[in-house]
């Protein structure tokens, strides 16, 4: 079942008459929905993703042949909150691998962000997301907020991977879960160029720890993975501030636009992935996927800091950052400083602020600058000293609601799933 590609997966669940179900955590163990189900759930107890997470929920969305899913790993500090990401996996193992570890991460990034809510992660599986009718999109949308109301609230939605500020306004027509929702509807819209300053605050204190306090970045030179809604704004503010960037990004006309705006004193395109690897310069700050840090890139880096919006850049968070270590290298988190896309949407349901966002943009300044040092006292990985303030953290419950999350699943499963087929 597990290397089963996902299509086939929600045909076994249809066979067995599962329209919705969930893994729970009861009593140490991983209980299944139905006992259909009951071989996955110990399988997904022996990952290493796992993580002991409170729970995994699921829906298959016949009319799209889509699934639903929704990883809560932690609801100590409040609601688990992330987004949903739009994607295809080619198998259920890579989905549910996927799910757990960006939960996991949510829930490092919330903590570390001080904010009131627990991790969690959404992912709307589908074989093919490209090009999909209006009305498909909008429904699958939508099903997805009715899917995520029968959680009772246990998790909160926003924008991920592949998901628009339209796709939320969707969900936000049959769930109040969610955030990100547009400016029009109350609510604070893309994030990006947040997330942005908050990455380039976190390179600007690296800079700052490695070459001093005066203009640290003039006449720098960055290497820049992705120039999408972050690297881009990510970009701008290194070309602003003196440094020289080589950008790899797969997009051609994100390439166009980079060649229309800067010049090429200012901004250079690299078009072979291995020669941009093995290009020599001071910081490497990735923007586009994740596991980006591994044995073959780190082998190759030639600079000083890594900095950048992607979520889990680290393929093995233990190993690699190690390895990071090991040649000296500045390496900051991405749950440390990519949070201001989540801060942005956090408290948007108590209005929005512009001034509050920006003095957390300088939050990520000053932890950055904390981190570095602590880490260097320690002789150790930034990375170890950022996940131990994420679990110190998570172990705070919220000051006013407790650990209610398992409550919260209690009333929910009430009325979820419960339609059994055995054998
Ligand atoms: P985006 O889709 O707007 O941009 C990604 C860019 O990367 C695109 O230009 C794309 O062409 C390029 N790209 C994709 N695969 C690539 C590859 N293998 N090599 C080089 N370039 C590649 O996405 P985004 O919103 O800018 O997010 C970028 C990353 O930051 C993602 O990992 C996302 O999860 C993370 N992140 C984003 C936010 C936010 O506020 N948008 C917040 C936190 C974390």
């Amino acid at each position: 079942m597990y290397n089963q590609h996902p299509n086939e997966f929600i045909a076994f669940l249809q066979e067995n008459n599962i329209t919705e179900g969930y893994f729970i955590q009861e009593n140490g163990d991983l209980k299944a929905s139905h006992a259909a189900l009951d071989n996955l759930s110990k399988e997904i107890a022996t990952w290493a993703d796992f993580h002991q997470h409170e729970g995994i929920f699921f829906e298959v969305d016949e009319e799209s042949t889509s699934l639903f899913t929704v990883f809560v790993y932690n609801t100590v500090r409040g609601q688990a909150a992330g987004g949903v990401r739009f994607k295809s996996y080619p198998t259920v193992t890579a989905l549910f691998e996927d799910g757990l570890r960006l939960a996991k991460g949510m829930a490092d990034k919330n903590a570390v962000a001080r904010l009131w809510w627990g991790g969690g992660k959404g992912i709307i599986y589908r074989d093919n997301i490209r090009d999909l009718a209006t009305d498909l999109r909008k429904g699958i949308f939508q099903r997805y907020g009715s899917f995520i109301a029968k959680l009772n609230g246990v998790y909160v939605t926003a924008e991920d991977m592949n998901v628009k500020p339209e796709d939320v306004a969707e969900v936000y027509t049959h769930c109040r879960y969610t955030t990100c929702i547009p400016i029009a509807y109350g609510g604070s819209s893309n994030p990006s160029t947040f997330t942005a300053k908050g990455v380039f605050s976190g390179i600007k204190a690296a800079a700052e720890f490695r070459y001093g306090k005066d203009e640290p970045l003039k006449g720098k030179t960055a290497l820049l993975q992705g120039a999408g809604n972050v690297g881009y704004h990510v970009l701008e503010q290194l070309v602003e501030a003196g440094a020289k960037v080589f950008v790899f990004d797969l997009n051609e006309k994100t390439i166009e636009g980079l060649k229309r705006d800067f010049s090429t004193d200012q901004v250079e395109v690299i078009t072979d992935l291995d020669a941009f690897w093995k290009t020599e310069a001071h910081i490497f700050s990735p923007n586009a996927i994740g596991a980006i840090l591994n044995d073959e890139t780190i082998a190759d880096l030639k600079v000083d800091i890594i900095a950048g919006g992607a979520n889990n850049q680290l393929l093995d968070p233990d190993k690699h950052s190690q390895a990071l270590h090991e040649k000296d290298i500045s390496y900051l988190p991405d749950f440390f400083i990519n949070r201001l896309g989540i801060i942005n949407c956090a408290n948007e349901q108590y209005g929005y602020v512009r001034s509050d966002i920006e003095k957390e943009v300088e939050l990520v300044y000053t932890d950055s600058l904390d981190l570095l040092q602590r880490a260097k006292e320690q002789d150790c990985s930034p990375q170890i000293i950022a996940a131990q303030i994420a679990e110190e953290r998570m172990k705070i419950p919220h000051p006013i609601w407790g650990h209610r999350g398992p409550l919260l699943v209690k009333e929910a499963i009430k009325t979820f799933g419960v339609q059994e087929v055995v054998g």
